[in-house]
């Protein structure tokens, strides 16, 4: 087992992994620490949304929202443009292409600092605390050990849980939403379910409707809803000031959702449109959602959640056409209800009970797969990858009682067991959603990667002066 040394290891090396070691690099610049950024493949600012080669998948944030860098917001517009002139802030370019501008800006970072950044292929399985001097050493999946003063957690996204409990035999016809290869390898003669009917449910539906073609594809949640569109709108970016409709933050669920209506009311009358509200209130959303108590989050997540998310994460012009377009045919039909029961039916096909909401009476539906795109898994538990469920074990962190992510405090440290912050132990990614609410897409996260870095850098310069051998590791 080999071991070596660095200042920070950034675990993952998806958008927010690259975002951090970037900025890192940048306020490290005249200590000259060492950065490792850790990923289980060589290419890297992909992650889960951006690793797809399919370039008919969108963007959901037009290029004038997309840039890596708060400070610089037409920087993803203007790498487009030198690709396509024609590309403005309001154009909805490939996620494909997204993820060759995040790995064209690490280059240029790690360019600019030369021998600073290191990257592994590997996946981390251990993170364990050195009780002496502090730091961290992280386990690879391959046995490798790695020292380390700071460990930066950037995991990203975990695969959805599935809502029911099954047995081995039916576990086999559940398909994760990023498989393709088994998405591609389904029959076309039968029909499929697609569970879930928000973006991750969009994108299968145009995957399978692309490569094989089902005779037809049901798409199934609670309430049915899908999400709306954006406009192709070249409006300004709306001010940060804080919407005066909303006065102090509002305690209550039910009265933070009132307020908004009425101020989607009053502006429709104006003749403005509900989006513009929606993005005004974008910015200060985390501080909404700090004012409500456990309580009332969970009563937004119960009643609140499904409306929220169809209005504020919205689909590109022309992926919503394409949707429009498939209903249209009947290639997909949405349905509104609760799946009950899954069995397996014969040799190629699973039979699902389906109860349609406001219905009594159930329906059987006969199908060759079910698709889970029910939205990735914000817990830390059994179904965890191996690294959070002992680190949680070892009560380096702890899950946030909202089910949304891990407790963090303002400067990204992971919370202890014992509540207080783990020196050394950050966190980066969608489980800040719990702190945060608003933290899952590219213009909250490149903020946080700013924030994290900066406050590490800090930590850094501090230990150096303070600590001979710290500087040395
Ligand atoms: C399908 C999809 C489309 C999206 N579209 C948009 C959009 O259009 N606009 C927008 O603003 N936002 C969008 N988002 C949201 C946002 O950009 C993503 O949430 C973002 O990718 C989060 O980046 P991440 O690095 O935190 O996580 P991920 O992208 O999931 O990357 C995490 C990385 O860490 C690696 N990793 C995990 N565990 C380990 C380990 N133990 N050891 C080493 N490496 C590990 C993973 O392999 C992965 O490479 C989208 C999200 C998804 C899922």
């Amino acid at each position: 087992m080999a071991s070596n040394s660095t200042s920070v290891i950034i675990v993952g090396g998806g958008l927010s992994g690259t975002l951090t070691a970037i900025h890192l690099l940048h306020y490290t610049a005249k200590q000259g620490v060492s950065i490792t950024l850790l990923n289980p493949t060589a290419t890297l600012g992909r992650g889960l949304a951006y690793r797809n080669n399919d370039n008919d998948l969108l963007l959901n944030v037009p290029a004038g929202n997309m840039s890596a860098f708060a400070n610089a917001p037409s920087h993803f517009m203007e790498f487009c443009q030198c690709i396509d002139p024609s590309v403005n802030e309001g154009s909805f370019m490939s996620r494909r292409l997204y993820g060759q501008y995040l790995e064209h800006c690490l280059t240029e970072a790690k360019m600019a600092h030369p021998g600073r950044l290191h990257t592994i292929v590997g996946e981390a399985c251990e993170v364990q605390a050195l009780s002496e001097n502090g730091g961290f050493t992280v386990k690879l999946l391959s046995g490798h050990c790695l020292a380390t003063q700071h460990v930066v957690l950037a995991l990203g996204h975990q695969p959805p849980r599935f809502p029911l409990p099954l047995e081995p035999v039916e576990r086999d016809w559940i398909i994760d939403a990023w498989d393709f290869d088994r998405l591609n390898r389904l029959p076309s003669g039968l029909p499929i379910l697609i569970l879930g009917t928000g973006h991750t449910a969009v994108d299968v539906l145009f995957h399978l409707t692309k490569r094989i073609r089902p005779c037809s594809v049901w798409m199934a949640s609670r309430r049915g809803l899908l999400p709306q569109a954006h406009r192709l709108s070249t409006n300004p970016p709306p001010t940060r000031l804080s919407p005066a409709y909303l006065g102090a933050p509002p305690l209550r669920t039910r009265e933070l959702m009132q307020r908004l209506q009425e101020e989607v009311a009053r502006q429709a009358h104006r003749g403005l449109d509900w989006r513009d509200v929606l993005n005004q209130l974008r910015a200060h959303t985390p501080q909404l959602w700090q004012a409500l108590s456990l309580t009332e989050r969970q009563r937004f997540l119960r009643h609140a959640v499904a409306f929220w998310d169809i209005h504020r994460h919205r689909l590109a012009p022309q992926a919503a056409e394409r949707l429009q377009s498939l209903l249209a045919a009947g290639t997909v039909q949405v349905l509104a209800g609760r799946l009950l029961a899954v069995h397996k039916a014969s040799n190629d096909s699973l039979a699902l009970e389906f109860k349609p909401r406001g219905q009594k009476t159930t329906q059987t539906l006969n199908v060759a797969a079910i698709i889970n795109c029910t939205g990735p898994n914000m817990t830390v538990g059994p179904d965890s990858q191996p690294l959070l469920q002992q680190l949680a074990q070892d009560g380096l962190l702890v899950p946030d009682p909202s089910g949304l992510g891990l407790q963090v405090n303002d400067r990204h440290q992971v919370t202890s067991a014992q509540g207080s912050a783990v020196q050394g132990l950050w966190y980066i990614g969608p489980m800040l959603k719990a702190r945060y609410w608003e933290a899952i897409a590219a213009p909250e996260l490149r903020l946080h990667a700013q924030h994290l870095a900066e406050d590490l850098a800090i930590q850094l310069a501090a230990h150096s002066t303070s600590s001979p051998r710290a500087a040395s590791l």
